[in-house]
């Protein structure tokens, strides 16, 4: 009889298991030691009422005496499903998804009855999961933009490809002028509100292959591919006065308009990402004692 069973329902990922008019079980397949903890060896030859799996359901009643529905099966010959919670050997509850089917002898009799269980536990989407871990890493909360990590991995991506394939491009470090009063006079909510304003400004008028990202506080990265000194000042004063015409109004209809100070560097052979945006920060600086709200790139 084991053989029998075993042959066809031996591998089975759902647990599956029979048992006799008296409910003793004669076979406890693998799927059944996976999702109860209990192997074969401790079971067979017991009786499932005896509070083995103790099956639950979900308002706490115990079905093993009252509304088992191998039981039902065995009584009245009818299948039966149900959502309950059984004891794993190790103590724990497993919710699982319950199937009770009739075995008819040859003259009809219900001659023993078969229980097919699944496990009920929420499947994790790992890839789903990982996913959005990445997303997390490289991300700034706050703007959406990707974040200094991940522009700094850019930049080493981009100059690397200068190297193998004479790729140019170039950084822009842009800083938004007098930021420190908007929060004095509106408050940090506002404040934040302006960021990821400026944000959007940004990351709304660079091409797809350029790559926008805040560097932290008030400050922005943009990584602009193919560029010559001629064109990154082009793109540069574009961003500014885009910036400069953008509007925010608080929830007083306050009206706000910020501007922002824009370094641009273009990369060099010799070049080291740092050195790179240190050369950015270096004009936007000069941009700020000029007097703010402009452009100053190599
Ligand atoms: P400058 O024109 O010279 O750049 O002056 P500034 O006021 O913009 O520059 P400063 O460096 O003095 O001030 C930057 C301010 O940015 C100070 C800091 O509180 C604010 N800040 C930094 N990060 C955040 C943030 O995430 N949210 C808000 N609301 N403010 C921030
Ligand atoms: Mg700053
Ligand atoms: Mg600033």
């Amino acid at each position: 009889m084991e053989e029998k069973w075993n042959s066809v329902l031996k591998d089975l990922y759902e647990g599956v298991y029979v048992v006799d008019r008296n409910r003793k079980i004669l076979f406890w397949n693998s799927g059944s030691e996976n999702i109860s903890g209990y192997t074969s060896a401790e079971v067979v030859g017991r009786h499932c009422q005896d509070n083995l799996l103790d099956h639950m359901d979900a308002s706490g009643h115990h079905l093993c005496h009252d509304g088992c529905p191998l039981h039902h099966t065995l009584r009245t010959g009818e299948t039966r499903s149900a959502d309950v919670f059984l004891r794993h050997q190790l103590g724990h509850r497993v919710p699982v998804r319950v199937r009770t089917l009739p075995i008819h002898d040859a003259d009809g009799e219900v001659a023993a009855a078969i229980e097919i269980f699944e496990s009920a536990v929420p499947k994790r989407d790992i890839f789903a999961e990982h996913r959005q871990l990445t997303n997390m890493a490289m991300t700034d909360e706050l703007t959406r933009l990707k974040n200094r990590r991940f522009m700094m991995l850019q930049l080493q991506h981009a100059l690397n490809e200068l190297h193998e394939f004479d790729r140019s491009f170039g950084v822009l470090f842009i800083d938004i002028d007098d930021f420190k009063d908007i929060n004095d006079r509106h408050g940090h909510g506002v404040g934040d509100d302006i960021l990821r304003l400026v944000a959007s400004t940004l990351s709304n008028n660079t091409r797809a292959d350029d790559i926008t990202g805040r560097y932290g506080g008030e400050e922005f990265l943009v990584i602009l591919k193919g560029v010559t000194s001629k064109t990154i000042h082009a793109v540069a004063e574009k961003l500014r006065l885009l910036v400069a015409a953008s509007v925010w109004y608080t929830d007083d209809l306050d009206r706000i308009q910020v501007t922002v100070s824009v370094g641009g560097a273009i990369c060099h052979a010799d070049d080291t990402v740092e050195s790179l945006v240190d050369r950015a920060d270096k004009f936007m600086y000069q941009a700020k004692q000029q007097g703010k709200n402009q452009t100053i790139t190599e």
